[in-house]
């Protein structure tokens, strides 16, 4: 499971790179080599950039589109409506090959996304989890768009909750989960734990499971949900108030008996 591993790349310090990027797709076809998008539409607020014809995907819109469903749905929250430009390859290699010239510096990721200074950025290929992936990454780019500096535990449980593309999608994580649940102790179970995580590469594939595990049982909590909701209300980008932060350690020692006996009952979990 190895891929789950960093696959993002979240720049926030987007001014390193964006010289040659903002700007989109004009910028994009002044590239060096030779790529062309011979599909681009708008979805939405999603711009689509594409190397290949999409009746071939048709389930690439109908995701995208639901993801946003049910990002409002859940969290209720005034989305920022930003661009986020989507660029999707047919292949692997012509996907390496473009990222390899405009983010060389950057380890390589089986999708990329990435925060430009005014753009956002999802890079992706056509493989069998695309979508999830497609998903994934698009949560982070809904989510970087309207808040301000969210912690990364967050971050990444979000996204890794929002990229199933159905409930029965999630039980794969589920049964990992409760596996992870056998072999590790409570102290690697707690969020605390993973809080200490601060950079990306400090992740490895059982923590982004955690976190995983963490934003569900947040997500189907009445009152965490509500705190949830108030918090990114205070971290909105385009006045952020709240200095607060989520779920402080003495919360988490709180909850954290609930959040284990949630793993082990296999509570179910909503769509
Ligand atoms: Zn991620």
């Amino acid at each position: 499971m190895g891929h789950y591993c960093g696959r993002t790349i979240l720049l926030m310090v987007g001014a390193i790179f964006c010289s040659g990027i903002v700007g989109g797709r004009d910028l994009w076809g002044q590239a060096k080599t030779s790529f062309s998008w011979p599909v681009e539409k708008r979805m939405g607020i999603y711009r689509l950039h594409a190397t290949f014809s999409l009746p071939e995907l048709p389930e690439v819109e109908q995701e995208l589109l639901s993801l946003e469903k049910e990002l409002t749905e859940k969290l209720e929250i005034p989305f920022i409506k930003k661009d986020i430009h989507i660029y999707l390859f047919a292949y692997q290699s012509s996907y390496e090959a473009y990222l390899k010239e405009h983010f060389g510096e950057l380890p390589y990721r089986r999708a990329m996304y990435v925060q430009g200074k005014n753009t956002s950025m999802v890079f992706v290929y056509y493989h069998p989890e695309l979508i999830t992936d497609l998903r994934h990454e698009a949560t982070h780019a809904w989510l970087n768009n309207s808040f301000d500096s969210l912690p990364l535990w967050l971050d990444e449980g979000l996204a890794e909750y929002f990229e199933a593309p159905s409930a029965q999608g999630r039980q794969t994580k589920e049964s990992e989960l409760s596996d992870l649940f056998k072999k590790a102790s409570p102290a690697a179970t707690s969020l605390n734990y993973l809080k200490a995580k601060a950079n990306l590469s400090d992740m490895v594939h059982d923590d982004y499971l955690l976190a995983y595990g963490w934003a569900r049982f947040v997500l189907n909590e009445p009152s965490l949900l509500k705190s949830l909701k108030n918090y990114l209300k205070g971290r909105l980008a385009t006045n952020p108030v709240g200095g607060e932060e989520f779920l402080t350690s003495q919360e988490v020692d709180f909850w954290v008996d609930s959040f284990r006996k949630s793993i082990h009952k296999n509570v179910p979990f909503e769509k």
